[in-house]
């Protein structure tokens, strides 16, 4: 049996350049935008991630894939309701437009800092703008692992990753995998291959 590389997928990784910046708004969902968003969505996929934000996936626009699954209890906010029935989904120029006071922290890890994972400390509660692939705009209050996957979604289109909104000490526990993450290359691929 021969196998043939069919397609190599990647993420950029912690010390890629394109992370650091803010992305771009998307202004016309053109049909270049829907294949990004398809290829995005197969490479979060591929990489079992639950969001990618374009920047991860090399493009430097306002673009997030989403695949954050349904929570066991059931009381779940509007914006649970709304959008996880449609996951996998994509997302443009999404916004964080409020915050609730209540925060919470949870381990979160990131397909830019592979194997690496951390608490962060994010509002419980957000209210949420963006606009589907098809042009419907959505605002809703979110909460649950949705609303912690946004925060950390809307942070990657401004050039934020998890690791900077640690706190000194819970950075100090992870620096020097970072450092070895950094040296070891900035993108990490994956390879799929087909029998043939
Ligand atoms: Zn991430």
């Amino acid at each position: 049996m021969f196998f043939k590389t069919k397609n190599i997928y990647n993420v950029n990784t912690y010390g890629a350049e394109i992370l650091k910046k803010p992305s771009d708004e998307i202004k016309d969902v053109t049909p270049e935008i829907h294949k990004i968003a398809e290829e995005m969505i197969l490479t979060m996929q591929l990489f079992d991630g639950i969001g990618l934000a374009g920047p991860q996936y090399g493009v430097h626009i306002r673009i997030v894939a989403l695949a954050v699954p349904a929570p066991e209890n059931p009381a779940i906010s509007p914006g649970e309701a709304l959008l996880l029935p449609r996951m996998p989904m994509v997302i443009i120029n999404p916004e964080i437009i409020a915050a609730g006071e209540t925060t919470d922290t949870a381990e979160e890890g990131c397909l830019s800092v592979p194997e690496i994972f951390a608490p962060v400390e994010r509002p419980q509660f957000i209210q949420f703008r963006a606009q589907t692939i098809d042009g419907e705009l959505i605002e809703c209050e979110c909460g649950g692992l949705l609303a912690r996957c946004l925060q950390h979604e809307v942070d990657h289109l401004q050039g934020i990753l998890f690791v900077d909104r640690l706190t000194k000490e819970d950075f100090s526990v992870i620096e020097s995998k970072l450092k070895r993450l950094k040296k070891s290359g900035s993108r990490k691929d994956f390879k799929k291959t087909i029998s043939v």
